[in-house]
């Protein structure tokens, strides 16, 4: 016997034992290793679990399990010193079980993409970013049995809008409208399927939820007044916010509007480098300005559970850590504006609501919306974001905790999907400059609308700029819909010749057939891991999709033919179709009508769904392409 005094390792465990002081707390820790905690003296609090977080207390003899990929973060709440010790090890077989199926839960999901600033129609490069993605992402959580709602909408105020209207000579709500519905049209021609749209038509539910809202932060204590400088124009613009004021950041140096794009990093407007006015295009003075804010530093834990349950995505997960390193800003709730949500406190009736913080009534309007016009409830729900990482700090760090202070139990945030800019040839969309590309352009020169999803999916920039360039995209998408075209003629040219038009029973199996079979068993095992909220990766799906389609051409050609036993041709031919049917299945979510249209060939008119094992066409069938067209 040993006693033990530090850390222990062997080949089946390690141990150690250790002590928090009053108030202290470890980080949060999330690994794959299986670790049994024991409270040896002190009281205190430990907080776990994978996605939801629970809090119990600690008390001398406890003893704990914690398994792989469950979260935990461990705080001394006594007056004494917390000591405790840990043993962990590796269990493999339950981490391949976790890592296979990581929830159980099945709580309806609801998808906001970023609601686009309706002060210009909608590019190319708002749909390759935010707006094709969130409708897969919504598209394959249906065909995973999910209840699916995306909520879109151009609802909400931003200064933007307002100089966009002044500069066209239409009022704030005509300019809104108008683009709105651009949006909407672009939204129909890519068969984005949205449940809610909200508009500023929307605007007395919107007022009334906002003011809702912010009455639950003041109650809840959430608020505090403070005075500070605000950048001011002498020769009559007033208090400068938003799109009204420029600068330099304070953090990286950058030449900036109100929010920096190249470091993504908050930026208080009394610390707005050398600001000018964007009307006259004189310096700014300082004025004092009391407003009221909302600390975000007291709740940070919200975010370090977000980061800990795997919720950012991408490049998210290192942003999030670098904004944690600092102390977090105070969020204002007002700025000075003609147009917006007056404030509901006494003496801020003269400021508006700030966008950043606007954010969570707009969500919370096109949430009320949808309950009043489907079944869901007003029970818990997964919540999944896309926007571009220039929006990542209100994405990523004001959203959350500003929703957890008004609900903390109701919405779970389960993904932040970013993006970066999309590029045309090369360099980056600019409506100003005239270097623009619109869906409905490219639509008119022959590129039909689900390829042209397949191709933004293709090129998405998930983590680093891409480029459009139409030449490429034509190229690109013509080799595929010639491949699928030929495909198609290659099955209906055996199923015609061969089985006077019927689809066969599968036949006599060969090396060959059980080796596509089992390719095919992969291809959908993968699609469904790459549909799932933790593995969506839409550059992924769009490369499964086209290697499938390979898959089944090769086979196709190599089996398709007549054979020394008719049953082995029979097989061949039934797999074929079981692999067309996969394809379109897997393509659904991307190029929804050209796969409705293909299982609807095959037989099948419902949802496409993918929990199901590999499906059969009917044998009996007649499988008609008369007509058909890729
Ligand atoms: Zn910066
Ligand atoms: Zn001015």
């Amino acid at each position: 016997m040993k006693k033990l005094r530090d850390n222990v390792a062997t080949r089946h465990f390690n141990a150690s034992k250790f002590s928090l002081e009053r108030g202290e707390s470890t980080t949060f820790d999330c690994h794959a290793d299986h670790e049994m905690l024991f409270v040896f003296s002190g009281v205190g609090e430990v907080t776990y679990g994978d996605g939801t977080l629970s809090t119990e207390q600690l008390t001398p003899g406890d003893m704990i399990l914690m398994p792989p990929f469950a979260a935990h973060l461990i705080e001394n709440t006594g007056a004494q010193t917390l000591v405790m010790g840990n043993v962990w090890w590796e269990d493999r077989q339950t981490i391949d079980e976790r890592v296979k199926a990581p929830k159980c839960e099945r709580r309806p999901r609801v998808v906001l993409p970023s609601f686009t600033t309706p002060n210009g129609r909608m590019h190319l490069g708002h749909l390759a970013g935010p707006v094709v993605a969130a409708d897969i992402f919504t598209r394959a959580q249906r065909a995973l049995g999910f209840d699916c709602y995306q909520l879109c909408g151009s609802l909400g105020f931003q200064t933007h809008v307002g100089i966009t209207a002044a500069r066209e000579g239409r009022s704030y709500r005509e300019t809104s409208r108008t683009y709105s519905d651009d949006f909407l049209a672009n939204y129909r021609l890519l068969k984005i399927d949205f449940d809610v749209f909200a508009t500023l038509d929307e605007l007395p539910r919107f007022e009334e939820i906002a003011r809702e809202f912010l009455t639950a932060l003041d109650a809840g204590g959430h608020l505090i007044e403070k005075t500070t400088r605000v950048p001011y124009c002498e020769h009559g613009h007033g208090y400068l916010f938003e799109a009204n004021v420029r600068g330099l950041c304070p953090h990286c140096g950058e030449k900036i509007s109100s929010e920096c794009e190249n470091c993504g990093l908050f930026v208080p407007d009394e610390e707005l480098v050398d600001p000018v006015c964007n009307h006259c295009h004189r310096a700014a003075a300082w004025r004092p300005l009391k407003r009221m804010f909302v600390p975000l530093e007291p709740h940070r834990v919200v975010l370090e559970r977000l980061l800990m349950s795997g919720a950012y995505v991408g490049k998210m997960p290192d942003f999030v850590a670098k904004v944690l390193q600092q102390k977090l800003p105070n969020i204002p709730l007002g700025i000075s504006s003609s147009e917006g949500v007056a404030l509901p406190f006494r003496g801020q009736e003269d400021l508006k609501l700030y966008s950043a913080v606007e954010l969570v009534p707009r969500f919370l309007t096109a949430q009320d919306m949808l309950a009043s016009s489907t079944e869901l409830g007003s029970g818990e729900v997964e919540l999944a974001l896309f926007f571009g990482s220039d929006n990542a700090y209100l994405r990523c760090i004001i959203f959350p905790i500003l929703l957890h202070l008004f609900d903390a139990s109701r919405f779970h945030i389960v993904g932040f999907f970013a993006n970066e800019f999309y590029q045309l040839d090369g360099y980056k969309l600019s409506t100003s400059r005239g270097h623009v590309i619109y869906a409905d352009d490219l639509i008119r020169q022959g590129i039909p609308a689900d390829w042209l999803r397949l191709y933004v999916c293709h090129t998405r920039p998930a983590v680093a700029a891409t480029s459009f360039s139409l030449g490429e995209a034509f190229d690109w998408i013509e080799r595929r819909r010639r491949r699928l075209a030929s495909v198609i003629q290659i099955i209906s040219n055996a199923v015609e010749t061969h089985h006077r038009g019927t689809v066969p029973e599968p036949g006599t199996w060969e090396r060959l057939h059980r080796a596509f079979y089992q390719q095919l068993c992969e291809r959908r095992h993968e699609g469904r891991r790459l549909f799932s909220v933790e593995g969506f990766e839409p550059r992924q799906i769009a490369e499964l999709i086209d290697r499938l389609l390979r898959d089944l051409d090769r086979f196709a050609v190599e089996s398709l033919h007549s054979r020394y036993h008719p049953g082995i041709e029979r097989a061949a031919c039934a797999l074929s179709l079981v692999g067309l049917r996969l394809w379109a299945t897997l393509g659904w979510p991307v190029m929804p009508e050209l796969c409705t249209a293909v299982l609807a060939r095959l037989g099948s008119r419902e949802t496409p769904c993918l929990n199901r094992a590999l499906q059969w066409v009917p044998a009996g069938r007649s499988f008609d392409i008369g007509g058909w067209a890729a």
